[in-house]
């Protein structure tokens, strides 16, 4: 999905799906964070970071909303962490992510879902009925010895995105795939 056609897509024109955004991220944070604390299950001191990982998000949303986060940042941070992206040669692996200034991200409350999904063990039930179940990130296995099964259920969450990413798109005309890094996003 060539950059040219995305950047013709304003968020201000948008702002509307992205508050539904807004509001379903804090119930996605709110059940996440349940999962969590039910291992007590924290990120901090993580030295094998999430933020390497090269994920591909699909969702004009998504996009938009982190477009809507750096438009937030002040000139100079906004300009650092361009150039930070545009370091990053296409594709590479284990990059840490251009958002990520010292161990933190600069567009928290803006990232998207996967990054607030990853860490914990989760499962899915697809379309066709089966479910499929995944384990937590390394962190998460190295540090919770455990026999209870308490997993994130990432069903809903991808229900209710698909829905509102339907919406936005009938709103703005738009009928591309999209498969980008935040990295391209942001370049
Ligand atoms: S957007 Fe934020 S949370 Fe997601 S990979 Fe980049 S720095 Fe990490």
């Amino acid at each position: 999905m060539p950059n040219e056609i995305l950047n013709k897509i304003k968020y201000s024109d948008y702002d509307f799906f992205l508050e539904k955004l807004d509001k379903f991220f804090v119930s996605m944070d709110r059940m996440y964070n349940k999962v969590a604390g039910f291992y007590r299950f924290t990120c901090t001191g993580c030295a094998d970071n999430c933020c390497e990982t090269l994920f591909y998000h699909y969702t004009l949303l998504e996009y938009l909303y982190l477009q809507k986060g750096l438009l937030m940042l002040s000139k100079d941070k906004k300009k650092s962490i361009q150039q930070r992206a545009r370091n990053i040669p296409k594709g590479t692996q284990g990059a840490m992510c251009p958002v990520n200034i010292n161990g933190l991200c600069s567009l928290y409350r803006y990232r998207p879902m996967i990054c607030r999904l990853h860490g914990l063990p989760h499962m899915l039930t697809r379309p066709d009925g089966n479910l499929v179940k995944g384990p937590g990130c390394d962190l998460f296995t190295e540090s919770i010895n455990t026999d209870e099964d308490c997993r994130l259920d990432r069903t809903h969450f991808y229900m209710d995105m698909a829905v509102l990413e339907k919406e936005i798109r009938e709103a703005a005309g738009f009928s591309h795939k999209i498969k980008i890094t935040v990295t391209q996003m942001i370049v």
